[in-house]
């Protein structure tokens, strides 16, 4: 159970400070996109999420996507940020976690994982070693596949809040 809790759970990107990351000794950030950094789909960023990277990289902090959607998709958000990326990156293997870290030439102590998902942020950072943030997602999802996975992380969600009172 505990590799599907997240090190931190917020409502959204923004709550993310760079005093936080000091607490813990984290100098890079592994970033996810779709529900994370913009709605699904979407070409462009959510309103927040220019003026957070100014305050992250004001901070000193590195920071490279990582995202399971294909290329296409991936490479002119990133371009658009002016962020590194890695595309198809088949989350939570941590293959993909490995590669980010690489680039951003930081051990898994000093690198937090960001995004929207359990079973793929979370889980995956949790199993390369990262701290974890999870953010309640900036829209719902309408296919039964995310609805499905939705319900079955408001179960683990419930434990975890109730073992964080
Ligand atoms: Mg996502």
């Amino acid at each position: 159970m505990r590799l599907l809790y997240p090190t931190l759970y917020l409502p959204s990107i923004a709550c993310l400070q760079p005093e936080q990351l000091q607490r813990w000794g984290v100098r890079g950030l592994i970033l996810d996109v779709d529900n994370t950094l913009t709605t699904h789909d979407n070409p462009v960023p959510h309103p927040e999420v220019r003026h957070w990277l100014e305050v992250m990289r004001k901070a000193g902090i590195s920071m490279i996507i990582l995202s399971n959607n294909h290329p296409p998709r991936v490479k002119p958000f990133a371009e658009l940020l002016g962020l590194p990326f890695t595309a198809d990156a088949a989350k939570p293997l941590p293959k993909g976690f490995r590669r980010a870290a690489r680039e951003l030439n930081l051990p898994k102590e000093q690198i937090a994982v960001v995004g929207d998902q359990i079973f793929t942020d979370v889980l995956g950072g949790n199993l390369f070693g990262a701290k974890t943030v999870l953010l309640q997602p900036i829209q719902p999802e309408s296919t039964w596949f995310f609805r499905l996975k939705r319900r079955l992380e408001k179960g683990i969600l419930q434990k975890y809040k109730a073992n964080n009172k």
